[in-house]
């Protein structure tokens, strides 16, 4: 673990994004000054601060810890690997445990061939259910063969999202990984040694600088457009993976560039082991995904830090990086980030002019 004996910054992004100027010294782990300005115009290139630490939403396992069985975890250790990379892991698990925060439900259960579809009460109600008891819904595994039917699943649970909005202090949905599991009109991904040396061309035939708000089901596909429009309207938060090999990171660029940051959670979806419960993993050259047998696609491996550097080298902002990977996903977990009463937060991170970060924890 990066420990700092002192420190000193003169820059600090505040909860909202904004550079500010600032007087911030830290001396044998205390800040010893917490100083927070005026807001800075122009391009930035010097260190700062940012009140808080990078969030791994959606992990499947840390060290060695799997999360697909629990009771096999040690949480106090899982808290201490988290802790030396200076992260937030949010255990991704498959059987909801006290502390759920999200549940991936798929509107798909009503299918007619679902063999949900009579088990349970109306997906309204279940839908409702968990919001009002503070779980957010995270709409995911979708099938492919039925766009239309699945489209319109969504758009009766997003009724529910309209009339609970106002009631709930976060958005009332989620998405599970944004292109992945669902039906789509687009290639969205170049994974094989093959598919990449088409990636250049391919990419430059999809003219992904046209897709807009107008032509967005015609170009993505109906569920994918309609999950992007309840973002746009405040219903819901996508999770996008900038690995580059769950989706192109061009296409995740775009994304960024369509919505904005302030609706998007950066999703790792890491595992660090060679297995989840009982399924072995396998990886396959040219990517870092993490295969099921048949080559089913199981999980990433980049850590948040590698997927910052991603979205570096697309030239997305600061501003953009850290809503995305922080001040987001900090808000959906209820973590406080506010810095105008300046209070630092017990975790911040020091982003160095090189672009590395180190955590800093105040006692
Ligand atoms: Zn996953």
């Amino acid at each position: 673990m990066n420990t700092w004996i002192a420190l000193s910054c003169h820059t600090l992004m505040d909860e909202f994004g904004t550079l500010r100027a600032a007087d911030l010294r830290y001396s044998l782990n205390h800040w010893t000054r917490f100083e927070v300005r005026h807001s800075l115009n122009g391009p930035y290139d010097d260190d700062f601060i940012v009140p808080g630490l990078p969030v791994e939403f959606h992990c499947h396992s840390i060290g060695p810890y799997d999360f697909t069985s629990m009771t096999s975890c040690n949480l106090r250790d899982i808290n201490y690997l988290a802790k030396a990379e200076g992260i937030l892991c949010i255990p991704h698990c498959f059987c909801p445990i006290t502390g759920s925060i999200t549940m991936v439900l798929s509107p798909d259960i009503l299918l007619d061939n679902s063999t949900l579809r009579s088990a349970y009460p109306s997906l309204e109600w279940i839908f409702e259910l968990l919001i009002e008891a503070g779980i957010q819904p995270a709409f995911g595994h979708f099938v492919k063969q039925q766009p239309v039917q699945s489209t319109e699943y969504v758009r009766t649970l997003l009724k529910v999202a309209e009339r609970l909005v106002d009631k709930v202090s976060k958005h009332p949905f989620l998405t599970d990984h944004l292109f992945n599991d669902m039906p789509r009109h687009f290639h969205h991904a170049w994974r094989t040694p093959q598919e990449k040396a088409q990636r250049t061309n391919d990419l430059k035939n999809m003219h992904i600088d046209n897709w807009n708000w107008d032509n967005l089901d015609e170009v993505l596909g109906e569920v994918p457009a309609i999950l992007l429009r309840a973002a746009r309207e405040g219903y819901l938060l996508i999770c996008l993976n900038f690995d580059g090999d769950h989706i192109d990171l061009e296409i995740c660029r775009r994304i960024v560039q369509l919505l904005g940051p302030d609706r998007i959670i950066a999703m790792t979806d890491r595992t660090d082991c060679n297995q989840l419960g009982d399924q072995k993993l396998e990886s396959h050259y040219g990517n870092s995904l993490r295969y099921q047998n048949e080559s089913v696609l199981a999980a990433g491996s980049q850590s948040i830090d590698q997927q910052i550097h991603n979205m570096r080298d697309i030239s997305l902002s600061e501003e953009q990086i850290w809503k995305m990977t922080c001040f987001v996903p900090s808000r959906v977990l209820n973590i406080p980030l506010e810095t105008c009463t300046n209070n630092p937060p017990e975790a911040c991170s020091y982003v160095s002019k090189s672009g590395e970060r180190f955590p800093i924890y105040s006692r």
